[in-house]
């Protein structure tokens, strides 16, 4: 059973929320969270309030006197931190004594939660997909450095899905950052898959790349590290060691 507390401000709403009338609406709240499927229980300890808790709304044609905020906050069959709540806008009608939904009711639960958080990592997927496949080998060696007409020397990161290319004479001529790529399998970057050894601790478990620029994206902290958008191109790096808090440009064994 769903237990209310009521929290009511005006000598109308405290006159009509007898005991009789807060069980009536505990039964319709009940049978709500009861009927809803998504919790476990339809235990629970919640409050009431009106939604216009104003005295000029509360004349006698107001239509809005007898809606009100339900907030409940529903048990979950095992001991957790973690709780499901249910939150309604619920309407008495005094000719029939009876209560209904008048505009929403929001359900959230520790499953669709976790359901909503799974759409937001679908929908990503799905933006990664919508990256424009990597150009072939051949065209991107037509690519030449702007400053010396040398060739390019380009880096991947699997994991990010991106990719960034350097002058591969003087990397200072034109040091591209990370931008994100299409990376099909079995695709000519595997054989350029971009060494990030730690020039430190040696080691590349904890080296993430470093996106700069205004980042539109929610980042994959797993993968990634922000640099900020103000740094210079020839400053930027490409990589941060978490292990020993160092950016670096090139992997150790580079
Ligand atoms: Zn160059
Ligand atoms: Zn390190």
């Amino acid at each position: 059973m769903i237990t209310l507390q009521p929290e009511f401000i005006t000598a109308f709403h405290k006159s009509l929320a007898v005991p009789s009338w807060i069980s009536a609406l505990e039964a319709f709240v009940t049978a709500r969270i009861g009927t809803s499927g998504d919790f476990k229980t339809t235990n629970g300890i919640g409050s009431v309030r009106a939604q216009y808790a104003d005295e000029r709304y509360l004349g006698p044609n107001s239509v809005v006197r007898y809606r009100f905020e339900v907030k409940v906050d529903v048990d979950r069959d095992e001991p957790t931190r973690l709780r499901d709540s249910y939150t309604a806008a619920v309407e008495f009608d005094p000719a029939s004594g009876r209560f209904s939904i008048w505009e929403r009711e929001q359900l959230s639960t520790v499953e669709t939660r976790a359901r909503y958080k799974d759409e937001l990592r679908r929908a990503k997927e799905e933006w990664i997909e919508s990256f424009e496949p990597l150009e072939s080998r051949e065209a991107f060696e037509l690519w030449k450095c702007p400053v010396c007409s040398g060739r390019f020397r380009p880096l991947f990161f699997p994991e990010g899905r991106s990719w960034s290319y350097s002058c591969a004479v003087d990397p200072n001529h034109l040091p591209s950052c990370w931008s994100g790529v299409r990376l099909d399998p079995g695709g000519w970057w595997v054989d350029h898959v971009a060494d990030r050894t730690c020039p430190k601790c040696g080691s590349s478990g904890q080296v993430v790349g470093i996106l700069y620029g205004l980042v539109m994206m929610e980042v994959d902290r797993g993968v990634w590290e922000l640099g900020g958008c103000t740094v210079a191109p020839q400053d930027r790096y490409l990589w941060h060691c978490r292990t020993c808090v160092l950016d670096f440009a090139r992997g150790a064994k580079e």
